[in-house]
Formats: structure tokens, sequence, C-alpha cells
């Protein structure tokens, strides 16, 4: 069975095509600058690899130069579009009402596109998408929605709520919602496959461009650090996490900024570039940092010191730690930074294997045999979990 993931963001479409038999990816590739002007990105399993500049209006022109790199062009990997057995779509929010993936009809359509004031930037974009498919293959191939915001949903509401008057809980939807859900989820399931058992006590650090911390009991979640929005939580590549709300106002005041213009700044021109000046990029901050760069330095050290506290609060949240996974490309790959992390959380009873730490990108326990809790990295792969999700639907219609 071969399911095409589709994740749409506000000006670029992502795409795989995996091979359910084997979970292999047979072809990937992004469509970027969509509504700009357009280039199509495509890498087949046989090595073709081609970019090409295309006209991309809206999100349909760019699905279907998906389609066609895949079954026509050069590099193609199927022979006929019916040899799609299914599209699952990542989806970035799914409200209050869609707390798991859902088989796609009007409906969820409509409840993607009530939620778009939650995720302005996302949402619209995914639902165009959604329809796109639709008018090109028909209400026959089984579509699957798949949401970031699905797995957080089991949060207790003591951790969901927000100090605000409670009216604006139920009149607005003022609650925390955690994003990168699928992500926490696959490296979830990934180190229950890998110690052989669920862990009790799990803490998932998603640390990429950005980031999150999720608490999770048995597998489920209790607590996730980014909030309403994903600019709540750790530091991250340009975003705040985190601050003192009366910031906000204050900040407005003293710099004459309107509504949007706050906004800018806390998404786009804070976090690691804010506090560095040199880049949003963790590689390119902490080469600067190891330069002498005090600024670069003070980013790493925030960003670490972060970590360790949202561990440290979590551990309290979930009565004791047995698991910590490291992923995202930070996660996966920042050495150093997780060395300091680990040693920060030493009183725990962690030791750290050197020799794992010093690997990038791979599966792999970098904590010793006799750790007190375990620590592994984890690459995350939400297309396969996408995917996954999506054949499940497919394999239950059948
Ligand atoms: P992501 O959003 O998950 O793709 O992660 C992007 C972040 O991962 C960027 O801040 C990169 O600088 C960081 N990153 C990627 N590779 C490395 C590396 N080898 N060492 C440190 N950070 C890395």
């Amino acid at each position: 069975m071969k399911i095409l993931v589709i994740n749409a963001g506000s000006s670029s479409l992502k795409y795989q095509l995996l091979d359910m038999r084997d979970e292999s990816v047979l072809c990937k590739g992004n469509c970027e600058r969509i509504g700009i002007d357009g280039r199509i990105s495509y890498k087949n399993h046989e090595g073709y690899n081609v970019t090409l500049e295309r006209d991309f209006p809206t999100h349909a022109e760019a699905f279907q130069a998906v389609l066609h790199e895949i079954v026509e062009g050069e590099g193609h990997v199927i022979g006929s579009l019916s040899e799609i057995a299914a599209i699952g779509h990542r989806v970035t929010h799914g409200g209050i009402r869609l707390a798991k993936s859902v088989l796609i009809d009007d409906s969820v359509i409509d409840t993607i596109l009530e939620a778009a004031p939650l995720s302005p930037l996302h949402n619209p974009p995914q639902a165009t998408t959604i329809r796109a498919c639709r008018d090109l293959f028909g209400e026959a191939l089984p579509m699957v929605a798949v949401f970031d915001t699905a797995f957080h949903t089991t949060m207790p509401k003591k951790a969901r709520a927000f100090a605000v008057p409670y009216r604006f809980y139920e009149e607005h939807n003022i609650r925390r919602f955690g994003f990168h859900g699928t992500s926490h989820r696959y490296v979830t399931d990934r180190a229950a496959s890998l110690r052989g058992k669920m862990p009790q006590r799990l803490i998932t650090c998603h640390l990429g461009n950005g980031s999150s911390i999720t608490a999770i009991r048995d597998g489920r979640v209790i607590d996730t650090s980014m909030g309403f929005s994903p600019l709540d939580g750790l530091l991250m590549g340009t975003r705040c996490g985190t601050i003192d709300a009366s910031l906000v106002t204050y900040l407005m005041e003293v710099d004459n900024l309107s509504p949007a213009e706050i906004n800018r700044v806390l998404n786009s021109e804070s976090g690691l570039l804010g506090v560095s000046g040199v880049s949003s990029d963790f590689r390119e901050v902490s080469a600067a940092a190891e330069k002498g760069n005090e600024r670069a330095q003070l980013a790493v050290d925030m960003l670490e010191y972060q970590i360790t506290k949202f561990c440290g609060s979590y551990m309290a949240a979930l009565g004791g730690l047995d698991t910590i996974v490291f992923t995202g490309g930070i996660g996966e790959n920042a050495i150093d930074l997780r060395r300091h992390v680990v040693e920060n959380l030493s009183f725990l009873g962690i030791t750290l294997d050197e020799a794992a730490n010093s690997v990038r990108g791979e599966e792999i326990r970098i904590s010793t045999p006799d750790s007190k809790v375990d620590v592994w990295v984890i690459p995350t792969n939400e297309e396969l979990m996408i995917a996954r999700d999506t054949a499940a639907f497919v394999k239950n219609e059948n």
C-alpha cells in the first residue's frame, strides 16, 4: 500500500510517498515560495534529485506539480495515480473538537477552518490543500488528517487552563493546546519499543527551530511546554518562549509598537536570534559562542538552563523519571548541549555514556547501563507517524 503524506506550511508544501509494506520512502521533496513564484525539489529512492522553478499561485498548483513528478516526471516512482491508496495530511490545529486522527469529510474540513483563528498561518493553507486533493482525486480516495495538537488532549485541566478569568476558557477556547504532538507521539512509541515496554514516566524534548518538551505518564501527555500557541515554552530560533505577560504591554508602550509589531518581535526577532544577534540557527550560534561571542554564549546557556528547568519541573509533575528522549535537529545533533543538560540533571543519578553521546542523528541510548534514568536520542519521523495513522484507516475500511 502506498501512502502520500502532505505537510502544508504557510508558503510551502512538503511531501513523501511511502510504501507501507516496508515503510520505505519512495520519494520526497518540498514545494517552496508558494504565492510568490514557486520551486519544487524532488528526490527519489534511486538517487534521482532535481529542483525545478515553477509557478505556484496557491497550494493547489504545488500539489499538482508534486503529482506530476511522482507519476510522470523523469524520476517518477509510480505508473498511475491509482497506486496511491490514501493521503495523510498534517494539520497544525485540531481546535477543541478534533482530538485524534480522523478520516476527512466536509465536516472535518469545516472544523479545520473553524480552528483557523488559533493557527492563522497554517490551518487555512492546509484546508486549501485538502480541498485541492479532493478536487483531483474525488471523494473515493481516503484522506486522513493528523493533528499536531491531538497527542496533548489528554492533559488534565489543571495543566491546560490559564489563570485568566474562566469565561475566556469557555467563550474563546483560551487554553494550553500544545504542539509537535506527532513528533512527541512518534518518539514515545519508539521509546516504548526500544525499552520493551512503555516508560511509566517519560520526558520528550523536541528541540529544533521550534522546540517543546512534554511530560508523558504511561503514554499519555500530562503537560507540555507549548501553550495556546507555539510561541510558549522554551526559547527557540526566533521565538521568545515563556515571558512575563506584562512585557507585552510594556514593550508596546515604551517602543510604540502595534499588536502586529509586538507579535513580530516575539515570534520572529527573539529567541536565539534576538539574544545572540548572530543567527536563529543553533549550529551558527554555538559556533559563535565557541569563538568567544558573549551574547551567543548567553543564548546557548539560556537554552540549556531552560531545558534543565523544564525537565526538573516535569519530573516533579510525573513524580519521578524513567526516560528522557532528545529529538529534533538540535536534540538529535547537539552533542555538547545534550552533555550539559544531562550533567545538570546528574543529581538524579543520570550518567552519560560519552562515546554514545558523540553520535549525531542516530537512534541510540546515551546513558550508561547503570544510569538511574535512561536517556535516548531518537530521530523524529512525523511523516511515518502520519502514514501509519492513514494506513490504519485504509486497513479498517477494507
Ligand atoms: P529542525 O527544526 O528540527 O530541523 O532543527 C533545526 C535546528 O537544528 C537548527 O537550529 C540547527 O542549527 C540545528 N542543528 C542541525 N544540525 C545540527 C548540528 N550538527 N549541531 C547542532 N545543531 C544542529
